[in-house]
C-alpha cells in the first residue's frame, strides 16, 4: 500500500509556518522543504546577475543556470545555489525586498512548481510555502491555512532578523510583510489564496507546541 502522505501549510508571511513545518516534520520522520527559499535563491541568483524582471528571454535563460539542491541537517533548511551554500544570505533585507516580484514571474513558477512536485513523488513530505495545497499538490493529504495578526508576525520576524542584522527597524519588517502579502495575494501567477479544503491555523494566541499538537491531530488519521 502506498501510505505517503504529503502535508502542505501555506500562508502569509512570517506565520510560522517554517516553524510548524519543520516540527511536524521532525515528529513524523517526514522530508521538510521549504519552498520560499528556493524563490529567494532565484531572487538572489536574479540579484547579483542584474536579471532585468521583464526581460523574458534574459529569465528563461537564467533559469536553465540555476541548480538549487536542499541538504536537511536537523530539518533546518540548507540551500545551495549552484553549489554555493546561500541559506543565510537568502535571509537578509535585500533579497527579502526582490522576491515577491520574482515569484510573481510565470517562468520562474513554473520552473520551480515542476521541482518541488518532483520532491513529493515517492516520499511523506511536508512542504510550506504560498501555492502549495493550490497549485503544487492540490491533492495533498492535509493542508493548513496560516494566518496570524500582522504586529505579531512583524514583531516575532523582528526578533529573528535583529541578531544578524542590528541596523533593522521593525517599521522596515511590518512594511516589507505588508508588501509581500500583497504581491503575493494580487499576482495573476498562483496568488496566495486559501485552498477550499485547508484546514485554517491563526497563530496568533498559540504557542509552537500548541500548534504542532493541533497539526499533529489532523495529520495522524491518515498515518
Ligand atoms: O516563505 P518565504 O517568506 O521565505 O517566501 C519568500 C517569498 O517567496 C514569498 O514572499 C513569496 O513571494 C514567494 N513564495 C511563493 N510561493 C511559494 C513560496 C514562496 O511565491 N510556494
Amino acid at each position: 500500500m502506498n501510505n505517503q502522505i504529503i502535508v502542505a501549510i501555506d500562508g502569509y508571511s512570517s506565520c510560522g509556518k517554517s516553524t510548524l513545518a519543520k516540527a511536524l516534520a521532525k515528529k513524523l520522520h517526514f522530508i521538510y522543504v521549504d519552498s520560499g527559499a528556493m524563490y529567494r535563491a532565484v531572487a538572489l541568483y536574479f540579484l547579483r546577475h542584474k536579471i532585468d524582471l521583464k526581460d523574458h528571454d534574459k529569465i528563461a535563460e537564467a533559469l536553465k543556470n540555476i541548480h538549487l539542491n536542499f541538504h536537511s541537517r536537523d530539518y533546518e533548511t540548507h540551500i545551495t545555489l549552484n553549489g554555493e551554500e546561500v541559506s543565510e544570505e537568502i535571509r537578509q533585507m535585500h533579497v527579502a525586498e526582490s522576491v515577491s516580484a520574482v515569484a510573481a514571474i510565470r517562468e520562474v513558477r513554473l520552473e520551480m512548481v515542476k521541482q518541488q512536485q518532483r520532491m513529493g513523488q515517492t516520499k511523506s513530505i511536508v512542504m510550506d510555502g504560498r501555492d502549495i495545497g493550490t497549485a503544487v499538490f492540490p491533492d495533498a493529504t492535509v493542508k493548513f491555512f496560516m494566518t496570524a495578526d500582522p504586529k505579531i508576525r512583524a514583531e516575532r520576524r523582528y526578533k529573528e532578523l535583529l541578531p544578524k542584522n542590528p541596523q533593522i527597524t521593525l517599521e522596515e519588517v511590518f512594511e516589507n510583510l505588508a508588501h509581500r502579502d500583497y504581491q503575493d495575494t494580487t499576482r495573476i501567477e498562483s496568488p496566495l489564496v486559501r485552498a477550499d479544503d485547508a484546514i485554517i491555523l491563526d497563530n496568533t494566541d498559540l504557542t509552537p507546541g500548541e500548534q504542532l499538537l493541533f497539526a499533529l491531530s489532523r495529520v495522524e488519521p491518515f498515518l
